[in-house]
């Protein structure tokens, strides 16, 4: 129900959980983040409940804040379960099956259960009973170095609506983000970028925005941003909207 992403210089950590926070509004059942760090490693931690019960796990999980310094490049999600009552292994990002990618996903994959036959019988094993998880295993099919043009390619298979966000250690320094018919962002800083359902997540740490509109694939890197239609090659060029209000 909520995404939040960022990639820059700033430990991401802090950031996630406070955009979470921000996102609270917006109604939800579980929560979970995925952190990258230089290492090109993945680590997820996905909670039943509400932000602050993610916050005590964190805190008790001594390893996280400890290399708090280490991550800058990460996602975060709040779920409004659809498919796949709330608990933990439902929550997202969502892995695929060698826990190379991560992915929170805000809407409705109104074809996963082909999709699911299909993944299944190219050998995937699924984790979850949501209809989010396919997602993952259809990039990891498509997966071959380019993380854009696997995100593009299995997105060409779905049907239904979402917002996505999309981390891979096989093509680290980067997230790839997509939408259709649910709301994505993404907010422009100083060599740092973010990517939220909302503008008040990450209001903190720049005023200047991208809505996302349908139809649009997003890739954030250290350096910079591209927005190219899911179904054309061309990049689009869009204004940065500066906020004003609070
Ligand atoms: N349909 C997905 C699920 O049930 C995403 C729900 C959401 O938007 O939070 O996990």
């Amino acid at each position: 129900c909520g995404i939040i992403g960022y990639i820059g210089k700033r430990p991401v950590l802090p950031i996630l959980i406070e955009g979470l926070e921000r996102l609270e509004y917006r109604g939800y059942d579980s929560a979970g983040i995925a952190l990258m760090n230089a290492k090109r490693e993945i680590n997820v931690l996905k909670v039943k409940g509400k932000i602050k019960d993610l916050k005590v796990k964190v805190e008790n999980d001594g390893y996280w804040w400890s290399n708090n310094h280490n991550f800058h490049i990460g996602l975060g999600h709040t779920r409004w379960a659809t498919h796949g009552r709330p608990c933990e292994k439902n929550a997202h990002p969502h892995l695929d099956c060698k826990g190379k990618i991560a992915l929170v996903h805000n809407g409705i994959i109104e074809n996963y259960k082909k999709l699911k036959e299909f993944l299944i019988s190219k050998g995937h094993r699924f984790n979850s009973d949501t209809d989010t998880e396919v997602l993952a295993h259809l990039i990891e099919e498509f997966m071959d170095g380019s993380l854009e043009d696997a995100v593009k390619n299995a997105l060409k298979k779905v049907k239904g609506s979402y917002a996505i966000g999309v981390i891979s250690i096989d093509d680290p320094n980067k997230i790839v983000a997509a939408r259709n018919e649910s709301p994505l962002i993404i907010g422009i800083g100083n060599n740092e970028y973010f990517l939220a359902s909302d503008v008040p997540a990450i209001l903190n740490y720049t005023r200047g925005v991208i809505y996302i509109e349908d139809g649009e694939l997003v890739v954030l890197d250290k350096k910079g941003f591209k927005i190219c239609p899911l179904r054309r090659k061309r990049e689009v060029k869009k204004d940065i909207v500066k906020i004003s209000w609070d």
